[in-house]
């Protein structure tokens, strides 16, 4: 049966303040208990010893700091970590830890596989099995501090850039955000938060209304035509209204919200210099850098990664025109960790899985059969 006591890691601040309000009105209490779980990562309330022993069973016998299980982890040999962590009704999400000259930025799941099929990831591929709780996406930034520990550190960014596509999972992805965010949680800076979004416009907006968080776009594509083929959520809302909703984020000069244009390179596709001349004059009243990912692997994904030649070319393009551009190095491939490459365990609950699996062996019984022929 589930537990029905609630996970306190679902709860941001204010959360956190109404729950215990039942018991104790006095906010600095849930300071207090914040501070144990998220700081010294003491999560048994027996150990919480400032606060006094009726409220700790108070606390036992109606929440608890449940995290999700880790079912399997895996370490790439440039220092790259990915753990598969058991979420709700026995679905595996992947989380990846990607520490980088100092930084150690956490790239953290928001769905069980994805609704929005973007041709060339293969999260897309295994379907979709629901959200995450904020429990389940604070979770994995808590299992990563807990590993960092050991050599005294803790996650400096994170990007919500693992499977799913977080603004179809907004308020528990805005509480985890809030948690990340939050000095009595894991205290992260504004510009180290990044929700990655493949352009739900409308939720874009309600994100401009309650926080700073800094956004990243998966724009992919300079046009529409060819950006519906990429990113199909672009038949619903196309270019010139997500680029609306990107200029109303960023506001006026006054805000300081951090906007990034995420652009996976294709070959063939969407790597031509043309391509990248019309992604400058359509991104020139848009205030954001941009982040070019060379286009990561996967069986049976119809697609290649350019040449470092075209990569560059394309690059030092956009930096000619004035833009901050960043060439996303591939990381933790030989664990299946890169970009588009997390794949977790999803009971499928769409039949794209399945169309998807049966492609992959077509493809293998071609390869197969080529390989006899030759001998
Ligand atoms: N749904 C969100 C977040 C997940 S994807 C979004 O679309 O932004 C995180 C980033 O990896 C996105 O920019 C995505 O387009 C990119 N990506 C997906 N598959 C990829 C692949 N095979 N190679 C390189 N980047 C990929």
């Amino acid at each position: 049966m589930a537990d029905a006591r609630t996970n306190l890691f679902d709860l941001p601040r204010t959360g956190m303040e109404a729950f215990t309000r039942a018991v104790d009105d006095k906010p600095y209490r849930t300071h207090q208990i914040m501070k144990w779980a998220y700081h010294q990562r003491q999560l048994d309330f027996d150990g919480m010893t400032n606060l006094s022993k009726a409220f700790r069973a108070w606390l036992g016998e109606h929440s608890e700091f449940r995290l999700p299980e880790v079912v399997a982890r895996y370490d790439s040999v440039d220092g790259t970590v990915k753990w598969v962590v058991r979420v709700g009704n026995g679905n595996c999400v992947e989380t990846v830890l990607i520490p980088d000259r100092g930084r150690n930025t956490l790239c953290v799941s928001s769905q069980v596989g994805c609704m929005l099929d973007c041709t060339f990831c293969s999260t897309g591929k295994q379907g979709f099995n629901g959200n995450l709780t904020t429990g389940e996406i604070v979770g994995q930034v808590w299992l990563a501090n807990q590993m960092l520990a050991e050599r005294d550190e803790t996650v400096s960014n994170v990007v919500l850039m693992g499977m799913g596509e977080p603004l179809l999972n907004f308020d528990a992805v805005l509480a985890a955000t809030e948690l990340m965010m939050d000095d009595l949680a894991f205290g992260i800076s504004k510009r180290r938060v990044t929700i990655s979004t493949a352009g739900v416009v409308p939720a874009i907006y309600e994100l401009a209304k309650v926080t700073d968080v800094s956004l990243a776009i998966s724009l992919h594509a300079p046009t529409n035509e060819l950006r519906d083929r990429l990113v199909p959520l672009n038949r619903k809302y196309p270019i010139e209204a997500l680029l609306d909703a990107c200029r109303h984020y960023v506001g006026g000069l006054g805000e300081r919200r951090s906007l990034t244009m995420e652009y996976t390179l294709m070959k063939g596709v969407n790597d031509d210099l043309s391509h990248a001349r019309a992604l400058a004059a359509l991104l020139a009243d848009v205030r954001c850098k941009i982040n070019l990912i060379p286009f990561n692997p996967f069986p049976a994904s119809g697609f290649e990664r350019p040449e470092p030649d075209s990569v560059r070319r394309f690059q030092t393009y956009l930096m000619n025109q004035g833009y901050a551009t960043m060439l996303r190095t591939t990381r933790g491939e030989d664990i299946a960790a890169a970009c588009g490459q997390l794949v977790g365990e999803v009971q499928d609950r769409t039949r794209r899985q399945a169309r998807y699996l049966a492609r992959v062996r077509a493809d293998e019984g071609e390869t197969r059969t080529t390989t006899e022929e030759m001998v």
